[in-house]
């Protein structure tokens, strides 16, 4: 027998034959931040047969603190997360198929990212997403498990399209922005893998089929002042939500006529993706940059700094301003360097 694996066959309710399901399914982690580094970590070790990474930024400092899959040498080199964290976990587990996957989840391409998995897990920190995936999810009757967390306090829930409510009858809308997020309020470590690692567990309940120890609540605690409340919500499915009661997926079929300008959550920076993707020649644009200011490559991403401000641009015409949080700013820059 494979040694790999042998605490968790000795744990009942997984088995040898619960192992050899694991090896057969499919998982995409969306975002690979403070959540989904636990959450990758987790299902990789786990031996999950497939598991598809997806992430739009790069390692930075400041994420040292709490993205357990990323060293200094990552933020220094500036990786597209989903590429350092493919990097470090296929040591970890080699018969571990691990997609890496460099992208903003959008309505453009949520469906083709989430479509064919087992199982969505939210390692976001973005309601926007989050109702994103719910639409994907309950489309296609993909289970996914929410997860957040922020100061000392987390929650998480699983959610059984057309079993348990969605994320839609939960929140009817995404909470408005200005609430308490990690701009003003920060995170601890410990909340991170707690909130994380639940929704590891429900997660590989849901993949073994095991409904009679799936956690039917919305759990909140707050680990500072030690809190646990759990919320019933097995009653709360609407059968007038948009999505599960009415199949109309509105974040999914949203097109947007304009580029996205989005500031980014504690990062003084601003987001520009354009609405269709362009193709950028990452080269060329270094050779023009480079008399104008400090430009750095490196095979997934261009950084150039001028002034205050640091442009990351994408070979699909993505692109930080970092050293700002005023979309007006970011669009200028924009214009000026990358085009209209
Ligand atoms: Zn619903």
């Amino acid at each position: 027998m494979d040694t790999r694996y042998s605490r968790q066959i000795l744990f009942t309710p997984i088995g040898q034959d619960g192992q050899s399901r694991l090896g057969k399914s499919r998982v995409a982690i969306v975002g690979m931040g403070a959540l989904g580094t636990v959450l990758a970590n987790h299902m990789v070790r786990s031996g999950i047969g497939y598991v598809r990474l997806i992430d739009r930024d790069f390692v930075e400092p400041s994420n040292l603190q709490r993205q357990m899959l990323y060293d200094e040498n990552d933020a220094t080199a500036h990786l597209p997360k989903a590429i350092a964290a493919y990097e470090k976990l296929k040591m970890i587990n080699s018969e571990v198929e691990i997609e890496p996957v460099i992208a903003d989840v959008i309505p453009a391409n949520a469906d083709a990212l989430l479509h064919d998995v087992d199982l969505i897990l939210d390692g976001t920190d973005n309601f926007q997403i989050r109702f994103l995936i719910n639409d994907v999810a309950v489309k296609h009757s993909i289970p996914w498990v929410y997860g957040g967390a922020v100061a000392a306090k987390g929650m998480f829930a699983a959610i059984i399209p057309h079993k348990t409510p969605c994320l839609r009858c939960l929140f009817p809308n995404p909470p408005a922005a200005g609430g308490e997020t990690c701009d003003t309020t920060g995170v601890i470590g410990p909340v991170i893998h707690i909130v994380a690692s639940y929704q590891a567990a429900e997660g590989l309940k849901i993949l073994l089929q095991d409904e009679k120890h799936r956690n039917p609540n919305l759990e909140h605690f707050e680990i500072w002042r030690n809190l646990h409340t759990q919320m019933k919500i097995s009653a709360g499915k609407n059968p007038k939500c948009p999505a599960c009661g009415r199949g109309k997926y509105e974040f999914l079929s949203y097109t947007g006529e304009e580029d996205s300008v989005a500031a980014m959550c504690g990062r003084n920076s601003v987001q520009i993706t354009p609405v269709k993707d362009t193709q950028l020649d990452l080269d060329q644009l270094a050779g023009r940059f480079s008399p104008l200011g400090k430009v750095e490559r490196n095979k997934f991403l261009l950084r150039f700094q001028t002034g205050d401000h640091t442009l990351v641009v994408f070979p699909n015409g993505r692109v930080v301003v970092q050293g700002t949080d005023d979309p007006a700013v970011a669009r200028t820059l924009y214009a000026r360097y990358i085009g209209t």
